[in-house]
């Protein structure tokens, strides 16, 4: 059980703010919970608005998108000091690989959550739906007079 449901925003956030909160590991929508349990795993729900998370289809984007950029900035910075630079061949052997991986690392997990961000501001899958705040719910009152009007509809009102 949620103690904060109701801090949940009643509108969709915009795209930029939506990929940005994912971007920092938080939650699209109410830009408070945090998105990931583990490195890659992403929460079934926010903690603190209880939007679903689970329900994201990121799949192979964010890999794509990591290397995208990884490679056209690695590859790019390696020719610039090839014609530009006397690096000895030893540093560009040892130094590349490292650089590459460990970027790719850092970035995969910001690149997810923007993935994700992005599906939420699109409203993909999943993400179709808002959570509902208790506040904005149906007041429980207003339940019984409908259900007693239907019931009347139905002939089974009370006696
Ligand atoms: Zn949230």
């Amino acid at each position: 059980m949620r103690a904060d449901l109701d801090t949940a925003p009643a509108t969709r956030a915009g795209l930029v703010p939506a990929m940005t909160r994912g971007f920092l590991g938080r939650c699209p929508h109410c830009g408070e919970g945090r998105i990931f349990g583990r490195f890659l795993k992403v929460r079934p729900d926010c903690e603190s608005c209880g939007l679903g998370l689970h329900n994201h289809r990121a799949d192979d984007l964010p890999p794509y998108v990591v290397i995208f950029l990884v490679g056209h900035l690695v590859g790019y910075v390696i020719l610039e000091m090839e014609t530009n630079y006397d690096v000895p061949l030893w540093f560009q052997l040892s130094f590349w690989p490292l650089f590459t991986l460990g970027l790719s690392l850092a970035l995969l997990q910001p690149v997810k959550g923007a993935v994700v961000g992005l599906q939420y501001a699109l409203g993909m899958g999943g993400f179709a739906t808002l959570p509902v705040r208790p506040s904005a719910a149906v007041p429980p009152s207003e339940d019984v007079q409908r259900g007693s009007t239907d019931n009347r509809a139905h002939g089974l009102g009370p006696a």
